[in-house]
């Protein structure tokens, strides 16, 4: 595969071409790829994996603590606050004055993560046949994407892990974080395709320009969606961002 330098189909002037990924009709602006942000927590691991759901818990039970209610209530109240505030620790921040966002962060991602995934070696064959350079883009801290990439083998294919930290305990879905993260790699949001898992997250790097792709195993939005990471490089074939 190499980066397509320009488009095979060449549009008049603001026309979207139309490309087959996986029969959901999306449309792709027609513009060169020279760049991957990927998520890493149920991006680069399947959804089905027990990881996430193991951080999930764990925040769930940080909520259920620090809030004095049931780990149910807890549940509800995270998944309620989401849409709002975007992540779990800003509206922590935000509305029940967490001032130490390390005291959430540390304990709800785990030391050992091998116990909650399972090796796969396609998922570095996957990301390594992208020819395009790459780096992580997660809302969590860089020692847990530091482990979960060593788990895969893959820490060598990403060049940078902006994690929240990088971006000030403020990371996605806010504007900010994606605009920080621009300009640290040196690109503009058209020249960029960023994989994520959440749609709230990919929506606000869509309206800056941005190229996004849903890797989610339920396509329950208008996004483009690819249902493992492992169907990321054909995916990419497929949609004339990059030619073989
Ligand atoms: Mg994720």
């Amino acid at each position: 595969m190499m980066v397509a330098g320009v488009c095979s189909v060449k549009p008049a002037r603001g026309v979207a071409v139309r490309v087959d990924s996986g029969g959901d009709g999306t449309y792709i602006p027609c513009m060169s790829l020279a760049y991957l942000l990927l998520d890493l927590d149920k991006t680069v691991y399947p959804a089905s994996s027990t990881l996430g759901r193991e951080i999930d818990d764990r925040m769930t039970g940080f909520v259920a603590r620090k809030l004095g209610v049931s780990e149910e209530r807890a549940h509800e109240m995270r998944e309620l606050n989401f849409p709002r505030f975007g992540s779990t620790i800003r509206w922590l921040m935000e509305e029940h004055g967490l001032e130490d966002p390390e005291s959430f962060l540390q304990p709800t991602h785990p030391e050992d993560v091998a116990p909650f995934l399972a090796p796969d070696p396609r998922v570095r064959a996957a990301i390594e046949s992208i020819p395009l350079p790459r780096s992580i883009l997660t809302n969590a801290i860089v020692e847990h994407a530091e482990r979960v990439l060593a788990f895969y083998g893959i820490r060598d294919l990403f060049e940078r892990v902006f994690d929240l930290r990088f971006n000030v305990y403020r990371g996605k879905p806010d504007p900010a974080a994606y605009r920080r993260v621009l300009e640290a790699i040196g690109r503009s949001p058209e020249e960029v395709l960023f994989v994520d898992d959440y749609p709230v997250y990919l929506e606000p790097f869509r309206a800056m320009g941005g190229k996004v792709l849903l890797v989610s195993p339920e396509g329950a939005s208008d996004l483009p969606r690819i249902g493992s990471i492992l169907e990321l490089p054909a995916w990419l074939e497929r949609s004339s961002l990059v030619r073989a």
